[in-house]
Order: C-alpha cells, then structure tokens, then sequence
C-alpha cells in the first residue's frame, strides 16, 4: 500500500533553480546550478545592463549544451532572462526599434543555445502613450521576433507595476497574448513578488488560490510556463519591487509551500531569485520538502 505515496511523490515532481550567474560565459551557468542542488535555472545570455553583446561563440555554445546534458539540465527547464534596457512598448520610435533588434538578438542566442524560452519585462507607456497603445506595441514586438527566430517561446513576466511598467494586472498579460498571432509561442513566468507588489495576495493557501484562480479565468493557467519565486520586502499593493529571501518577507511560506505542493506547477521551471546567493540550496531543499508533504 505504499506504493499511493510514491506514485504521488512521483506525480509531483518540481523543477526548481535560481538564476545563476553566467560570469565568465553562459557555458559556467550549468555547474553553478548543479553546485545549489538544482533541476532547473534561469541565466542572461549578455551583460543585462548593456546593449550590445559580442555573438555567442562556437566554442561556448557547445560547452553549454554539453553542460547542461552533463548536469542532466533539459531546454524546457532553462529560462534565459533578457536585459532591461529593452522596452518593447516604448513609445519613443527610435528606442522601440532598438529594443526590438535587441530583443531578437535575445530570442536568437536562446535559439543557438538550443533553449525554447525567453523571459522578458513587457515593457513602459512612460505616460507618453496609452496603456492599450502600449499593450499593442510589445505584441506587435513578439510579432516581429517570432517572425525572425524560429522555436521560442516569448514568456511576459508579470511585475510589481513600477512606474509606468505595464504587466501588473492579469488583463495586460492576456491583452498582449490576444494580440500575438502565433499563441503557441507566448507565455507568462509569474513572479509571486511581483504578484504581491502589484496587489495579488499570496499570504495564504487562501489567498494563493484566488490568486491563481483568478490568473486561470482571466490569462489561463495553459499559458504559465515559469515562475520566479521570490519573497517580498514591501508590503501588499505596494507596487514597489524589491525581493527577499523566501520565509522572510511579507509574503511568507505558506504561498512557497502551497506552489510545491500543487501540480499545476509542476512540470515548469520554479526560479528563485531571492537576495541572498548562500541560502539557495537550503531554500531549494525546503521547497523539495514541501513537495513531498
Ligand atoms: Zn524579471
Ligand atoms: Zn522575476
């Protein structure tokens, strides 16, 4: 009679990583997952915080994928972060066209890599055109850059909506999905702090459940490919984006715990990006244990 807890156990195995640098070339990025006792990671592909970027070599694109087979990493599991200076919805048309070739270059070095994602802030009206306008401009963006590089898939990433940052509600993620034409090849990575910034409660298995109800009904759950977990620093609403190591924020365990334990995650990659490198593997090892609860 045993054998009812192993097959769930089985049944609800997670992916679960952090975004690991990738100093030195995106070929060290495998390893240092590996070393946190990971199954799964996020890495940038360039410098984050710059435009330009040297063409991924040979030599580097066939180290990465011989790492990741080494440290049994699949494509499916790897989330590419792009930089964030690109803002597809910009509104300045000289700032738009560059983000746009810098996105594709982006969605071309994932390709190279073999990876099937790319997970990306949608973008900022900055007050200088509308939210629909600017909802209308990071589709027609993905448009674009699938019609470049072939394969991958464009994942939005909700955000704790900063600014003039657009993402924060449920209906500008499933606005810009309803505006892409190939819907085989848009996604969305949630960010539980972004969530709770943006004023999505997650205190709670409660609350999580509305929460993520409530992204089924309005986005469907079909189209969540990742999520990054991370605790919050500023409170509920706050609209203020600052991570925290998972239990010590003002979200709390329970919201990790109640992801660990429920299979609409399983099978997606779980990203930790928490503040503090030295607690990865312990929080990695907690959120494994919640999951065979
Ligand atoms: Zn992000
Ligand atoms: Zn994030």
């Amino acid at each position: 009679m045993g054998n009812v807890s192993d097959k769930i156990r089985k049944q609800n195995v997670k992916f679960i990583g952090a975004h690991v640098s990738a100093a030195g070339g995106v070929e060290n990025a495998p390893a240092r997952a590996f070393e946190i006792g990971a199954n799964a990671f996020a890495l940038f592909t360039k410098n984050q915080r710059q435009w330009a970027a040297k063409p991924l070599s040979d030599q580097a694109i066939r180290e990465f994928k011989e790492n990741c087979r080494k440290f049994g990493f699949l494509p499916q599991h790897i989330l590419p972060h792009d930089s964030y200076l690109i803002n597809l919805g910009s509104p300045e048309p000289e700032k738009l066209e560059k983000s746009r070739l810098a996105f594709i270059d982006e969605m071309a070095r994932c390709h190279q890599l073999g990876l099937h994602l790319l997970n990306f802030h949608p973008g900022s009206h900055l007050k200088k055109i509308s939210v629909e306008q600017c909802l209308e401009r990071i589709a027609e963006s993905i448009n674009l850059a699938h019609r470049q590089v072939p394969d991958v898939i464009a994942v939005i990433e909700n955000t704790a909506g900063q600014g003039t940052n657009l993402g924060n509600e449920f209906g500008h993620l499933a606005r810009i999905i309803e505006l892409v034409e190939d819907k085989a090849r848009v996604g969305v990575c949630l960010d539980t702090c972004h969530l709770f910034a943006a004023g999505y409660d997650l205190r709670s298995a409660e609350s999580c459940h509305k929460t993520f109800s409530e992204f089924d009904q309005i986005v469907g759950m079909h189209y969540l490919k990742a999520m990054h977990l991370n605790d919050s620093k500023t409170d509920l609403g706050s609209h203020v984006d600052r991570h925290q190591s998972l239990g010590l924020g003002m979200i709390g365990w329970s919201c990790f715990e109640y992801i660990s334990q429920h299979a609409d995650f399983n099978h997606i990659s779980l990203i930790l990006e928490t503040t503090d490198p030295q607690l990865w593997p312990g929080e990695i090892s907690q959120l494994r244990m919640f999951s065979c609860d």
